[in-house]
């Protein structure tokens, strides 16, 4: 292992276990690999071909506009509706009675929408929001549980153009309104409540307490009915859905936009710090949404049952839930509830009950269901899955191998894709049927992308090293900018390596020139000199049969400069192993050794302490920087995107009795 650390972070030889894709998606793929010729041999002719995968108004002359980097244009004299391509074309095109979504609600019951019926809907509740008083332009803050309405006010909102900024139904009143505040959106669209694990929970009080606190720019406020519990009432500010329903239009025309202008505003998770308001626009966050849907999920819109388990309060949920799966007439499940309400089979089931063919979820979400035992899966049959997907953190091998065979059967592919809010889209991910892909690799940047890993001093790295991610040309969903904050947007991405967006994660490129993820580089840990990666040590750790997750950070160390604290939750269905080996401090030595030996003295970590959880945002992924302010013993920082506050609390309370 190398100490030099100019040429980034050490990296240790990863297993190197390849798959090849079933036949099934060789026989698919043939007219594939072309993509990545075609782009190669002219990037923006390969992106105007994909731009023709929507409807255009009027036809966009020129494809890219980057004389003012890092401000990019992308077919801006072209005009769409989003909406239109989400939903309109299709009936049109005489798919009306295709079935768009499959509602599941916590409780078990289910409604069912066609693309005819959402067209209705979501040109309704246009009707009704211009009756508010929304213009094109106009922020909407949708502020909405996992049902079918949040998906109709993102879509109506988009037949407005006007921006709408989802904030997850999770978050308080003050995380909501501050983010109200920021974007000053103009109408707010909630509900009375949400059902969280079998209970009502009220949702319009927050909503109450944050205009109460300011967000003054709110003038109405449209509510959903969905528990049927108690709400306070503002006349003349407030307003149900299921009344104005009653008497809007099902007509509606859709404001045709230029392809720049703003389709939403979206805030990132809050992993590394304050959130950032990411803007993106119309024309080229459409195309790569559903060229990127398209292709990564080799998607055949008549037969196949899609299922992506994010919660429209992040991007996944805007580019794989609403936009990209739409613009492509999937037919798709979304879930209202939690994985494990009323039991731990809960996801499976729905898998069973609808056949859903292509599944989407998140490492969080594997490792949970690792935990708990892969006799839950079993009880289901998931023979109906024919490629997984995952995104939000990197995916240790270990729960890519689990999630490959005891969901995917040993039959279907896994796609690990990597991309930001910042991005739009997916940007880096194996192709089915075209790549043999490698347990936790993201491996290579999609065709049209440019991706590399930079050293320290901005070269790209050699095979077998590891850096700095970039992307080195614009791409048509790229960020437009941090909402209000151009100053912030050119700091936070452009100014690290000039000309280059760095996106804030480290990365290594194998001998075969495949990318691997290696974690936030705020997260890298500097031990005697040597750079390792958070990722790494993770993925050692888990590679253990009694641990399900664990969470890696550098600690201010006298004598290292910094030392390796690890936290692990152990599995269930091993207490008997775990009480014969001598109790938890026993297994936490002998967890110490077992990273020593899978990657090296160095990596050691000088404590491994056993919890029960893991700070972790509400969209699944580790806050590292909250377990940093415990291992250095600081005032813990800002938690409000965390999504269990308590456990911040037992973490502290396990550490200082283990001192
Ligand atoms: P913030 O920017 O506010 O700290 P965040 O970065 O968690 O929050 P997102 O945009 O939701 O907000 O997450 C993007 C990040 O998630 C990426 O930068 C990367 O660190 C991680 N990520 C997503 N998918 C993958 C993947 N397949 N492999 C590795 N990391 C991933
Ligand atoms: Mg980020």
């Amino acid at each position: 292992m190398s100490d030099d650390a100019v040429t980034g972070i050490d990296t240790f030889s990863q297993e190197s276990r390849t798959f090849s894709p079933p036949s099934e998606f060789v026989q698919n793929a043939v007219a594939r690999p072309h993509l990545y010729a075609e782009a190669e041999r002219d990037r923006l002719a390969f992106w105007r071909t994909r731009a023709q995968l929507l409807s255009w108004k009027t036809p966009f002359t020129e494809t890219l506009d980057w004389s003012n980097p890092p401000f990019a244009k992308w077919f801006a004299d072209g005009t769409l509706n989003a909406a239109y391509n989400c939903v309109d074309r299709h009936v049109e095109s005489g798919h009306g009675s295709q079935v768009a979504l499959l509602a599941e609600y916590e409780d078990g019951s289910d409604a069912t929408y066609t693309y005819a019926d959402v067209k209705d809907e979501i040109s309704r509740m246009a009707n009704v929001l211009t009756d508010l008083g929304v213009r094109t332009g106009d922020r909407v803050a949708i502020y909405l549980p996992m049902i079918p309405e949040a998906v109709f006010a993102m879509l109506a909102c988009a037949r407005l153009g006007a921006p709408h900024s989802v904030v997850f139904g999770g978050f308080s009143a003050d995380a909501l309104r501050s983010r109200i505040e920021d974007a000053e959106a103009r109408v707010v669209i909630t509900a009375d409540g949400q059902f969280r694990r079998g209970k009502a929970l009220p949702l319009k009080n927050a909503v109450d307490d944050a205009l109460a606190k300011g967000a003054e720019s709110i003038e109405k406020v449209l509510v959903v009915r969905r528990t049927g519990g108690d709400v306070q009432w503002t006349e003349g500010r407030d307003v149900w859905w299921h009344e104005a329903r009653e008497t809007a239009s099902a007509e509606h025309e859709p404001v045709w936009v230029e392809a720049e202008h703003p389709l939403f505003i979206l805030y990132t998770s809050g992993t590394t710090g304050k959130p950032k308001g990411i803007v993106h626009t119309t024309g080229g966050y459409l195309t790569q949404a559903t060229y990127t849907h398209r292709n990564v999920f080799d998607l055949k819109p008549k037969t196949d049952v899609y299922w992506c388990t994010a919660d429209v309060g992040w991007v996944t949920g805007h580019t794989y839930v609403v936009y990209g799966p739409m613009a492509n007439r999937a037919t798709q499940v979304i879930y209202e509830g939690t994985p494990d309400t009323p039991h731990q089979g809960r996801w499976w089931e729905i898998v069973e009950k609808h056949k859903v063919s292509l599944f989407y979820s998140s490492p969080t979400a594997i490792r949970a269901a690792m935990k708990w035992g892969e006799e839950i899966p079993a009880k289901f049959d998931l023979t109906s899955l024919r490629l997984l997907g995952s995104v939000g953190e990197a995916i240790n091998p270990e729960a890519w191998m689990w999630y490959h065979r005891v969901i995917g059967g040993e039959r279907a592919p896994i796609v690990d894709t990597w991309w930001q809010t910042e991005t739009g889209a997916i940007m880096i991910s194996p192709l089915p049927g075209v790549t043999s892909t490698k347990p936790g690799s993201a491996q290579l940047a999609l065709p049209g992308i440019s991706a590399d890993v930079y050293s320290e001093s901005g070269e790209p790295v050699g095979p077998g090293e590891g850096g700095y991610l970039v992307l080195d040309e614009p791409w048509p969903a790229m960020l437009r900018g941090i909402w209000g904050d151009p100053e912030r947007f050119q700091d936070t991405y452009w100014s690290r390596f000039p000309g280059s967006y760095f996106a804030g994660d480290g990365a290594k490129k194998d001998e075969d020139g495949d990318i691997w993820l290696l974690g936030r580089v705020d997260d890298v840990m500097n031990v005697s000199g040597h750079r390792l990666s958070t990722m790494e040590i993770e993925s050692a750790l888990v590679s253990h049969e009694w641990v399900a997750e664990s969470a890696v950070v550098g600690a201010a160390d006298e004598t290292t400069g910094q030392a390796v604290v690890a936290f692990a939750i152990l599995r269930e269905g091993n207490e008997a192993e775990v009480e014969a080996a001598g109790g938890e401090d026993a297994v936490a030595e002998l967890l110490r050794q077992h990273v020593g030996t899978e990657i090296g003295p160095i990596a050691k970590p000088k404590r491994v302490l056993i919890v029960t959880e893991l700070p972790k945002t509400r969209s699944g992924k580790i806050m590292r920087r909250l377990l940093r302010d415990v291992a250095e013993n600081r005032q813990i920082g800002d938690t409000q995107t965390l999504a269990d506050a308590s456990v911040m609390d037992l973490i502290q309370q396990g550490m200082s009795e283990k001192k």
